[in-house]
């Protein structure tokens, strides 16, 4: 019996449920710093619901926009400060895996004055932090019930994650509603890195029976979706956007206890260096996934051909064509790449027959 699991997160799940809940807010204090991305948290509804809600309970603000996809820990360090100078007593993030992960580093920055904007990754688990309530407005990454928060240093340019404790949110408001206007190829990369969720941790080696449960019911909820993400035209009903922002949840569930396997690591490489979005990038490297699997936990992948009514082969093809990266790196490139995980990395350890080097080398050739 294995169902170790630790999600401290009060989530908070229906229709309109910022306003409904509004008094929710109030237990964090009188004054916050609301931390969002561009344009997305104002097209999404959720800023001006999240203002009505903090209007209603007189609870002032600030608001820090400007968050940039794959954050860096320098605009969260700034947005840290402005916490500090305002007198924020909680931070709401509101937007995707970005706008989110970065409301839990200000969090931190907000409560740790003596902090760099690097400090973040030296983890004296739990660091003093704000309280965090969060927002979500994408279908993909599932930030809203991890204690993760992946950041880019500033000073390198790499991606690297934080977690613990200390970064989970107090609340997470979920509300599909936030979702319908994600435009078509956010909705692509954003329903692949669910998926690669879904899937990574069904395969991890720190699978168990809760995140077996967590998985079967994301990738269900998104099979229909996946096996036909290469004719989708930008429209989904209600319904379908519901469904995906379920399946989202669902796969964060489950990599909150597993973690996730190697394509996420690697995933990092082509975000940073060829712009690819995060799901893609992670969706690239799950071909390579599959193979292993085969080999080493047949079993596992036969239930998620089940589960699809899809066998590898064929979800192979849907996947690359969906991920659809075109990039060729040569023997000396891909060992320099993978220099930087030689010392061992957790997602690689995990994965599916463990994942050494030399494989590492190997999957960035064959991109
Ligand atoms: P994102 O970077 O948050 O957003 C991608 C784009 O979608 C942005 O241009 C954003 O606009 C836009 N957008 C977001 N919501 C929208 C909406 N409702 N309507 C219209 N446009 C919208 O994308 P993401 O895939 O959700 O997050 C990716 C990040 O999450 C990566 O850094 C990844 O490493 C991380 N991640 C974290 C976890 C975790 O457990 N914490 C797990 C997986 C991935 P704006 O710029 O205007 O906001
Ligand atoms: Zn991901």
């Amino acid at each position: 019996m294995n169902i170790n699991s630790f999600m401290p997160v009060k989530v908070i799940s229906e229709e309109n449920c910022v306003i409904n809940s509004s008094k929710i807010f109030k237990n964090f204090g009188k004054r916050c710093l609301v931390v969002t991305g561009g344009s997305s948290a104002e097209k999404s509804g959720a800023l001006s619901d999240c203002l009505q809600a903090l209007d209603k309970e007189n609870i002032t603000y600030t608001v820090f926009s400007g968050v940039e996809p794959n954050p860096s820990t320098k605009t969260c360090y700034n947005a840290g400060v402005k916490a500090r100078e305002t007198d924020a007593e909680f931070i709401v993030g509101i937007g995707g895996g970005s706008p989110l992960d970065a409301a839990k580093a200000v969090a931190i920055f907000a409560a740790n004055p003596d902090f760099q904007h690097d400090s973040v990754y030296v983890r004296a688990v739990p660091s003093a932090h704000l309280p965090l309530i969060l927002i979500g407005t994408t279908a993909g990454t599932g930030s809203e019930v991890t204690g993760v928060s992946v950041l880019t240093n500033s000073d390198t340019g790499l991606k690297k994650s934080i977690s613990g404790a200390d970064c989970y949110a107090e609340i997470s408001f979920c509300d599909y509603r936030y979702t319908c206007s994600v435009p078509k190829a956010v909705t692509v990369s954003t329903a692949l890195d669910a998926f690669a969720h879904a899937v990574e941790a069904y395969l991890a080696s720190s699978a168990n029976e809760l995140t077996f449960v967590y998985s079967e019911k994301a990738i269900s909820l998104l099979k229909d979706f996946i096996l036909n993400i290469n004719t989708f035209d930008g429209t989904l009903t209600d319904k379908e956007r519901e469904q995906l922002y379920m399946a989202s949840l669902f796969a964060g569930f489950a990599i909150n206890i597993s973690g996730t396997d190697f394509p996420h690591t690697l995933g990092y490489y082509l975000t940073e260096n060829h712009n690819i979005p995060h799901g893609r990038a992670c969706a690239t490297f799950m071909p390579c996934l599959l193979e292993r699997a085969k080999k080493y936990c047949p079993e596992r992948l036969g239930a998620i051909e089940n589960i699809l009514d899809c066998n590898s082969e064929k979800l192979t093809e849907i996947i690359k064509q969906a991920a659809d990266v075109n990039i060729k790196l040569t023997e000396a490139q891909a060992q320099q790449i993978s220099a930087r995980w030689k010392n061992g990395v957790k997602n690689f350890d995990r994965s599916p027959g463990g994942f050494t080097f030399i494989d590492c080398v190997e999957a960035l050739k064959a991109l």
